[in-house]
């Protein structure tokens, strides 16, 4: 076995802290030896992994969780790629691209997609675990020799590879961009095809938009088509879907099979939407580990196995369980009736709104709901979900007074995630503002945001220093922890991995169960919104134009309306019984378009 001790420096804070796993630490205390000491600066824990004997004292000592100590099996060594620096995240493995199909990744956050994606990029060149004497190119290609990454090396030294990275956070680039999307796509554009990728990712009504005037759906398009414009030889995807609706979702998959000629080059997609990625790939590989700590890469899978192992939590190839339990998205066809539905908390009659200034016209059924109840929204951006929520509290009046029962305080996540969508300066203080009790560790409130959340381990970071996956889960935490007679919710899976989104689905639901209270949630991933919602209202209509609501429906009857108007049919996995979103014109696609049953016959 192989000691590999890593310090989290975002958490390490020996300032805070009395040195408890310096002084506890029985090496130290033998005299003879060190196995950790302080760094020369002071700023941070160093363990010496060939002096630590891993009896894992510091690990429990340490009150900022900074410390994590992991025996791992020799042979993983030998297929170290990286490592970024002394007590630092390990990756092993990395995904190998093939031409001929698209590699699909998937796996934790922190479990280092991002880095095998920037190692394959030629953004980070490996070092093969000898980050203090790097190797150069002719070493690593020989010590990948034999493997399919000897060759794709031996291209990327050589000059060979050039590689288009669409970016996993797209907030950067907003800032970054200057000019119209006409602009910057011509700019970009080194196929000449640029008026085809806009017009099949549908943004050719933006040409004359600015960037920093984007929404968030509309830039990750525009992200899309700035790489597929590209004459590369290998692209790379970071979680590609992050703020588009499912038809969006689809058309960047049919946009990037299409233009990034992948027949002929490497083509690599990591992305969360298990329905789209698994739409999107030809073979998957699973990287899992520990995140932050390390990651190890699997073979390549084909993409229906490859999922379903994931999910199971057992790779055969590698003989490895990677996870306890398996993760089941609970699939519910039918209204989940355990909420009281005597009395509607909120209650609504048709209506007919329209903003006299843009002409955008909205046309709602009616509707109720129940304490308790989740009621997940799908559709379209542009469509009218903001304006309908506005109606319901009343910031907006229906000309018909068709809010029976309203909500007076609405409590709202916002879709688009960026440090200045928090008041305050640190994760604590935010948690505070929204409600003192979500910090009493005695508190319930404590127990289902803060710690199954994960976010007392990060209560003193400052918002500005958190990752996507991190600014997520603070955001839901602190739009749940407010006191509001109404949630709304707005995309909360983005940014966040598979296991992240099951857990952050039963937090909501179980404070908005526990308060009594009804939330609103727009989701984009059909699994997660299957988990998630009681009934859907489904949205329709002409972004910007004008929009439709359906009435609360059941799961069902929402999603077969919705892929109905979509064109998509979706079967039910064999072994998993996932839902898999067919292939146009297949045979199963054609029969259950015939039978007009577009969800899970
Ligand atoms: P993923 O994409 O799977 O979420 P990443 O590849 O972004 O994971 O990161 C994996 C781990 O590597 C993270 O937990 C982080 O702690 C560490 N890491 C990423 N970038 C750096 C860096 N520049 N220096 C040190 N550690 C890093
Ligand atoms: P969604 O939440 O589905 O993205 P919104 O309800 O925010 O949709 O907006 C629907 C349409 O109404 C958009 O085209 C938007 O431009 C328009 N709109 C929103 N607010 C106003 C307003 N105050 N005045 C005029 N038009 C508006
Ligand atoms: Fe010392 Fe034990 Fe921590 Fe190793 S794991 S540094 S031996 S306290």
């Amino acid at each position: 076995m192989v000691r590999t001790a890593v310090v989290d420096r975002n958490y390490c804070k020996p300032d805070k802290c009395s040195l408890e796993c310096i002084r506890f630490c029985p090496v130290n205390r033998g005299k003879r030896k060190k196995a950790i000491e302080l760094s020369s600066d002071g700023k941070y824990a160093i363990i010496y992994e060939e002096t630590c004997i891993g009896c894992g004292i510091c690990v429990k000592k340490c009150p900022f969780n900074a410390i994590s100590i992991v025996n791992l099996p020799d042979e993983l060594e030998k297929i170290l790629v990286h490592r970024y620096g002394e007590n630092m995240f390990k990756l092993y493995n990395l995904p190998a691209p093939r031409t001929g199909g698209i590699l699909g990744v998937i796996g934790r956050n922190g479990a280092g997609k991002s880095t095998s994606i920037k190692i394959l990029a030629g953004q980070i060149k490996p070092n093969l675990g000898n980050y203090s004497n790097p190797p150069e190119w002719d070493a690593i290609i020989r010590y990948f020799r034999g493997s399919e990454l000897q060759s794709y090396f031996t291209k990327l030294a050589n000059n060979e590879i050039k590689a288009v990275v669409k970016p996993q956070y797209i907030e950067a680039a907003r800032r970054v961009l200057k000019g119209s999307v006409r602009e910057l796509i011509m700019k970009a554009d080194e196929k000449g095809l640029w008026r085809d990728i806009i017009d099949e990712l549908n943004l050719s009504h933006l040409l004359d938009r600015k960037i920093s005037e984007l929404s968030g759906g509309e830039l990750q398009k525009f992200l899309v088509a700035a790489v597929l414009v590209k004459n590369g030889n290998a692209y790379f995807f970071d979680e590609p879907c992050s703020y588009l609706d499912i038809r969006e979702r689809i058309r960047v998959a049919s946009a990037i099979r299409e233009f990034s000629n992948y027949e002929k080059n490497y083509v690599v997609i990591v992305e969360h939407d298990l329905m789209v990625l698994d739409y999107m790939s030809d073979n998957i590989v699973v990287v899992y580990g520990e995140p932050g700590v390390y990651g190890v890469v699997s073979k390549p899978y084909g993409t229906r196995a490859g999922i379903n192992h994931y999910l199971k939590g057992y790779l055969p190839a590698e003989n490895m369980r990677i996870r306890d339990e398996e993760l089941r998205f609970r699939i519910h066809m039918q209204e989940r009736r355990d909420v009281a539905t005597t009395y509607p908390v909120l209650k609504w009659d048709a209506i007919e709104y329209r903003y006299e200034s843009s002409g955008f016209k909205l046309r709602v059924e009616p509707g109720e709901a129940y304490a308790g109840e989740v009621l997940g929204i799908v559709g379209p951006n542009g469509v009218g979900k903001t304006t309908f929520l506005k109606l319901l509290n009343g910031e907006i009046e229906s000309p018909e007074k068709a809010i029976l029962i309203s909500a007076e305080k609405v409590s709202v996540k916002p879709q688009e995630l960026s440090p200045k969508v928090f008041s305050e300066e640190t994760v604590m203080a935010n948690l505070k503002s929204a409600s003192p009790v979500a910090l009493d560790p005695s508190s319930w409130l404590y127990n289902e945001l803060v710690r199954k959340l994960g976010l007392n381990k990060m209560l003193d970071r400052r918002v500005d220093e958190l990752s996507g996956g991190e600014l997520q889960k603070l955001a839901v935490a602190v739009a749940l922890a407010r006191d509001a007679d109404l949630y709304f919710l707005d995309e909360p899976s983005a940014y966040l991995d598979v296991e992240e989104r099951i857990t952050t689905a039963k937090t909501i639901r179980r404070i908005v169960e526990e308060k009594g209270k009804t939330a609103l949630v727009v989701e984009h991933d059909l699994l997660m919104q299957n988990y998630i919602s009681d009934k859907i209202i489904v949205f329709l209509g002409k972004p910007g134009i004008e929009g439709y609501a359906s009435s609360p429906v059941d799961i069902r009857t929402g999603f077969n309306r919705l892929l109905k108007e979509l064109d998509i049919t979706v079967r039910r996995d064999s072994e998993s019984g996932r839902p898999r979103i067919n292939k146009p014109g297949s045979v199963m696609d054609r029969e259950q378009k015939t039978r007009g049953e577009y969800y899970l016959p």
